[in-house]
Parts: C-alpha cells; structure tokens; sequence
C-alpha cells in the first residue's frame, strides 16, 4: 500500500516513510492510495476471530512488507493488551470503554501502535530516533508510556505550565529513562510552536534524526480502526450501532468512517463537539470555516480547526451528500456536559469523563429522535483523569494502577518559551 499526500497525490510514500515522517514536507496529510475492502464473510464472522486476528487482519493491508509477518503480529498484540469491553447502560445505550491501558485514554492505543513501528523501523539504525512532541495533557502521556523503554528512541515532551490536570502531569513526569519532560512557560500553542521550530532547524534535523508523534501520524491513526472493529465483535443488536464519538483533531471518528468504508457496518457516525463547533457548523452550511479554539470542560477536544477533517473529506471524494449520510455532528455546552454527567451516574449508576458525557449526549438527543435505533458512545478517557469532582461534587474511583503515580516525585526541567533555550538544551545534552 502507498500513501500519497493530500496536497499533492504525486508525492506518494510507503507506510514506513509515512510513518517516519509524520507529514508529508507540502504540509497534506498522509492518506491511503485505496481503501481495502473486507470480504462479507470476515464481517459475517467477526466473532470468531480472537481480537489479535482481527486487529491484524484490518492493519496488515496498509503495513504491507514494511514490517515481516511475525513482527507485525507482536506489534498487534502488544498494542491492544488491554480490554476494550463494550457494556449496555440502558435504553438502547452502550458504551465502549476505552481507557483501560497504561495512561487511561484512548490514545494510548494509536501510541503504542505507532512506537512499536517507529522501533521496527530504527533497529538496525546507529542513531537513535527522537521523538519530540507538544502536548496538551493525554497525547504527551500516551506517547510517553508508549515509548518508555522502547530500544533505540527516546522521547522529549513539552507540556504547559499549570495547564495539565495532576494526573496527567504526574504521568508525563515520572517515567525517567528514555522519556524527559520540559515545563514550558506558556500555553499549549507555544509548546507546539516551539516543536515546528525545532523540525524545520537544519542543525537539529543534521544532528538527529526527529520525528514527531502528532495525531495525524498514519501510525497513530489507522490502529484507531481497531475500537470499532471490537466493538462489532461485542455488539448483539441485528440492526448496526449508531457511534457517538467525542471529537476534536478528528483523528479517532476518521479511524471509525475508513473502518465503515472498509466494510463495517455503521448505521451513522455522530461527531460530538463541545462550544469548538466547526464541524457542526460545516454540516449546517456546507461551508468551512475554521476559528480559534474555545476553552471547555472537555479541553481534549478544544480545537478550532480539526487536523483530519481533510481526510474525511477525501475519505467522501468531498461528495457532501454522501458524507451527510454517514455523519452528522453535534456541539454540546459545558453546562450540558456537566447536566449530562450527573444525569447519567443518577439514571444509570455510571459516571462518564467530560468527553464522553459529550458524546452520550449527542447521541441521546439522536435515538430521543430515532426510536428504532440503538448505539453505543465511546468513553475516551477515565473521569479520574479530568475534574470530575469539582465539576459534579461525584468523585471517581481511582484506577489501582494509577493511584501509585500520585506518590512518584515529578521530575521536569523547567523552560522559557523561546526556541533558543531548547536548542541548547537538545545539543547540550
Ligand atoms: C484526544 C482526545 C479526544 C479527541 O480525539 P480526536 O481524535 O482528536 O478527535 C477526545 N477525548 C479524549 C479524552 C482525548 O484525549
């Protein structure tokens, strides 16, 4: 399989390349040459494959010979070690739960795909592989674990000063080894800032070899395919789900509509956005108009202008009507997505994450219109990652394997925002 870039489909590139470079230098994204069709039979007999063969059977087409056969199947393996169950709640409801691995989001699942490749393909290499990456709060620790110990790479994260929850401070912070975490003074738009600088300093670029884990990284993206996929595995209905997925690069609904376009049955797709509304509105108007990011209770999901939203649009040949038949979006408020969590711990004994209350009620306000319909929504994230007990006075279980952290002693290295400081630091070491 190649890929070419959306910028440009005479530059095409195979998944290595794609993989190692993150994005193509036209500043596209990398997107797949064609869309492998599934045989009715696979789809017929989902059930029967263990989660590893089905994992595989979808991943192995864009992969091709770039990684052997066995490698591929342990790079699978290691990738969805966790449980990924799908659970009814009630009411033609369902949700798939996707905070069961190392840093409790659904991230971690394209990152751990992503730097298992990433150390396939600089095995054999003399120089080591660094990562350097911006983050927000979960990208940072989902690459972080990913990549901690993972031979010949290490990673360097700049994260916002007081920006991060605790949680996700403690787990970017902590691991030592091959992972180091730079405190930068400033928002998430300057640590992000600071990394493209980086990427385009010949110096750095001579004196390593860098690559960036940003979500739009094929090696991030395609592995997100798996969650639906799974879920079809665990979904009893006759009729196909409606999805709900909380929404905001657009990375994760993307996996879903390729995973559809493969040939998994979907009934129809549902973006759930918080105030960051420009995909809402692009359904309203057919027009995209993308405008600076708004902060929310679900600040995963502040972004104003989605990264993959040009891949779904390619995904849909820009065929508006065909697109608004397989998805929709919705942008819920604050003051819902709180209503929403105590509604649902009320009702249903279950308490969601920010993101997911989002998404539970998007799709509620579908089925309330669509009574034959049933769905599931995914839950991206644990509540004990987010504030969920100053915003719903509800506090959530702390997951045993996290509660440790909270002990572990922070280790960061303080920096200005400027370029220069992290030059020096980078060459100095
Ligand atoms: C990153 C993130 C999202 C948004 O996912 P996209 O793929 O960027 O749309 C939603 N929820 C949580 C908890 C996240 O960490």
């Amino acid at each position: 399989m190649f890929f070419y870039s959306t910028a440009n489909p005479q530059h095409i590139v195979d998944f290595r390349t794609a993989a190692l470079h993150g994005q193509p230098p036209d500043k596209g994204l990398y997107f797949p040459e064609r869309i492998p069709q599934l045989s009715a039979s696979f789809v017929k007999n989902i059930k029967q494959y263990s989660k590893e063969a089905l994992a595989l059977e979808v991943i192995n087409p864009y992969v091709g010979n770039n990684i052997d056969k066995k490698s591929l199947e342990n790079i699978v393996a290691e990738t969805i070690n966790f449980p990924i169950p799908l659970q009814s709640i009630g009411d033609r409801i369902s949700v798939l739960e996707l905070f069961h691995g190392p840093t409790l989001a659904f991230k971690d699942v394209g990152a751990r795909f992503m730097s298992r490749c990433i150390s396939y393909f600089s095995r054999n290499s003399s120089k080591k592989t660094t990562v350097l990456v911006a983050t927000s709060g979960d990208t940072g620790g989902a690459v972080a674990h990913a990549f901690l110990g993972v031979a010949n790479t290490e990673v360097i994260i700049l994260y916002p000063s007081g920006k991060v929850s605790e949680l996700q401070e403690k787990q970017l912070t902590t691991l030592g080894d091959n992972i180091t975490a730079l405190e930068v003074a400033g928002n998430f738009d300057d640590c992000q800032a600071l990394v493209k600088t980086a990427f385009a300093d010949a110096e750095l670029q001579d004196k390593f070899t860098l690559t960036s884990a940003n979500s739009i990284n094929v090696a991030r993206w395609l592995p997100q395919q798996f969650y639906y996929f799974l879920a079809a595995q665990q979904w009893e209905a006759t009729t196909p789900p409606v999805v709900a997925v909380p929404s905001g690069n657009f990375g994760n609904i993307c996996g879903g509509l390729l995973a559809h376009l493969s040939g998994l049955p979907v009934l129809h797709f549902i973006a759930a956005c918080n105030a960051n509304n420009t995909v809402p509105r692009y359904f309203d108007t057919e027009q995209y108009e993308p405008q600076a990011a708004i902060q929310t209770l679900s600040n995963a999901m502040d972004v104003g202008d989605p990264s993959n939203f040009v891949r779904i649009l390619h995904l849909f040949k820009q065929q508006f009507s065909v697109l608004s038949n397989a998805m929709s979006s919705v942008s819920v408020s604050d003051e819902e997505t709180v209503a929403t969590m105590k509604e649902l711990k009320q009702r249903y004994n279950y308490l969601p994450d920010p993101h997911g209350a989002v998404a539970y009620h998007a799709l509620k306000k579908h089925l309330d219109q669509h009574t034959g319909h049933q769905g599931y929504f995914l839950e991206t994230a644990h509540p004990a990652k987010f504030d969920t007990a100053n915003l719903t006075g509800l506090t959530p279980d702390w997951p045993p394997a996290v509660t440790h952290l909270m002990q572990q002693k922070k280790v960061a290295i303080q920096m200005e925002s400027d370029f220069n400081a992290l030059k020096s630091f980078l060459l100095q070491r």
